[in-house]
């Protein structure tokens, strides 16, 4: 299929539910008395093929009428459910010990990382907090604020035109400009 294929943990050699059940079925063909040993292992082995902590590798959805199935992130796949898409997630068993490796700071209702933000059931292996964004170099802007000026003037001249009321309103509206414009260029004066 894709290059996603790559990138899905390797589980090779895993074994899964229906190969523990294969076994069982298997054994009790045979006949024989079980050890209490084996009972217990087949017992882990369901129970955390079944019931570990797993979360999909992949998730897709199909858009109605489209015969393809498109690989989501979390955000599309939350959406897609509200909207009713048909949706499909691909589950692996979690490798042994990944659950452990975790080191997110859970919040007190485990809802969610402090750390990173990730939510409890979809965390990331690993908590990788945001870094903050680098500062933009900000470079001084090559502005005069009286260059606004003509401007002003050529609409004040068009204002007069205007009804009564207009014409207040843009002449509060410039007045205003103009006063921001001479105090900023007095400041900016050596
Ligand atoms: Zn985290």
């Amino acid at each position: 299929m894709s290059k996603d294929c790559n990138t899905a943990p390797s589980v090779e050699g895993m074994p899964v539910a229906s190969d523990t059940l294969r076994t069982m079925r298997d054994a009790a063909r045979a006949g024989y008395p079980i050890p209490a040993h084996l009972v217990g292992e087949w017992f882990r082995a369901l129970r955390d093929q079944l019931f570990a902590d797993q979360r999909p590798v992949r998730l897709e959805q199909n858009d109605p009428g489209s015969p393809y199935w498109i690989q989501i992130d979390e955000r599309q796949w939350h959406h897609a459910l509200r909207r009713r898409i048909n949706v499909r997630a691909l589950y692996l068993h979690p490798l042994p010990g990944e659950r452990r490796r975790q080191n997110h700071k859970w919040s007190p209702d485990r809802t969610h990382c402090t750390a990173c933000n990730d939510p409890f059931e979809w965390a990331e292996p690993y908590c990788v907090p945001p870094q903050p964004p680098e500062p933009m170099s900000t470079k001084p802007q090559p502005f005069n604020p009286r260059w606004v000026l003509p401007i002003l003037d050529r609409l004040e001249l068009a204002m007069r035109r205007e009804s009564k009321q207009e014409r207040e309103k843009w002449n509060r509206e410039t007045n205003l400009i103009r006063r921001s414009i001479e105090e900023n260029t007095r400041e900016a004066q050596p």
